[in-house]
């Protein structure tokens, strides 16, 4: 509970900052530091810890803005998969229905995680990228603050690149025209730092083998084709906390520090996130200035998102005037 006084000034401020014009409003928000914003939080089926304790555990580890978020293919089990599914997973404590019905009781329990006192929650869905083939639920993903792309590793196959990514972002800008609402593209490139060095250890190479044109994303021209779809739209791309291994390899950090910088300069905007399922995630430490800064990754153009989010909320009613 808000003591009764500091809940006058609460108010006091908030009337004040009613009062001004928007440009006067944003240059009175801080920007947040990077290791302030979790901006992929999974806080729905997987949870092994009641939602209230997983928020307390975030902002007792410093964050101070989170986006919740469940992937939405796992509520389209049976009862029959679900409860095989959980037999396989004994520490999961969550329990929702299948189908609508979980997604309506999650969205309850998003709309609660709301008023926790220490975090600015927005909600979301992570949704495979093979749904912007074979089409997905508007009416679902019409009903949270944005969406996140799972961009997959494809292992086994053609790991993710330029090409790709530029094709996913083309059908982000078309989805928005039917669904406005801030989109990001999840992890593409440690996604495909993962499928290389899987494909390695599978065929009996080791990791320090893959050279750093092998770990290149982007062909010469594709950034920039990348950044002239991306500029001026709410479409934000990820850097995953597993960054931090790839920077600890010296090709693998040569090629990220390649593929990002430049794209950070030709004005693209990105986000940070544990992208933590569970407790084993959750004891990780989070430091994305560790692998941000080379990357060219900062807190001004990882707050564009959390800036829009805000704006984009219903906005208080006016004060009555007598
Ligand atoms: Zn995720």
């Amino acid at each position: 509970m808000i003591p009764h006084m500091a809940k006058a000034h609460l108010l006091a401020a908030v009337l004040a900052a009613w009062a001004l014009p928007t440009s006067a409003q944003n240059q009175l928000r801080e920007p947040y530091q990077l290791q302030q914003m979790d901006m992929h939080l999974h806080a729905g089926l997987e949870l092994e810890t009641p939602l209230d304790r997983w928020l307390d555990a975030a902002a007792a580890d410093g964050r101070r803005v989170v986006v919740l978020l469940d992937h939405l293919e796992l509520y389209r089990k049976t009862a029959a998969e679900y409860r095989d599914w959980l037999l396989q997973r004994p520490a999961f404590v969550t329990r929702y229905p299948m189908g609508p019905a979980g997604r309506q009781a999650l969205m309850r329990d998003f709309a609660k995680a709301r008023e926790h006192r220490g975090l600015t929650v927005f909600t979301a869905w992570e949704v495979s990228e093979d749904e912007l083939d074979t089409g997905t639920e508007m009416d679902v993903l019409a009903q949270v603050d944005l969406v996140g792309w799972h961009i997959s590793p494809r292992n086994g196959k053609q790991p993710p690149d330029g090409k790709h990514l530029i094709r996913r972002a083309s059908q982000l800008r078309e989805l928005q025209q039917k669904l406005p609402v801030p989109m990001i593209l999840f992890h593409p490139f440690t996604m495909r730092v993962e499928n290389l060095e899987r494909t390695a250890q599978r065929e009996g190479r080791p990791i320090s083998s893959i050279t750093t044109a092998q770990y290149r994303f982007f062909q010469p021209g594709e950034q920039r084709e990348l950044a002239d779809l991306l500029r001026g739209r709410s479409i934000y791309i990820e850097i995953a906390r597993e960054s931090a291994h790839c920077m600890e390899n010296p090709a693998c950090r040569e090629a990220m520090i390649a593929d990002i910088q430049p794209l950070a300069e030709l004005g693209v905007r990105f986000t940070v996130s544990t992208d933590a399922h569970g407790l084993r995630h959750a004891q990780l430490p989070f430091r994305p200035e560790s692998y941000c800064k080379p990357l060219g990754v900062t807190p001004a153009n990882t707050n564009p998102l959390v800036q829009e989010l805000l704006a984009r909320r219903p906005r208080p009613a006016a004060p009555r005037t007598p």
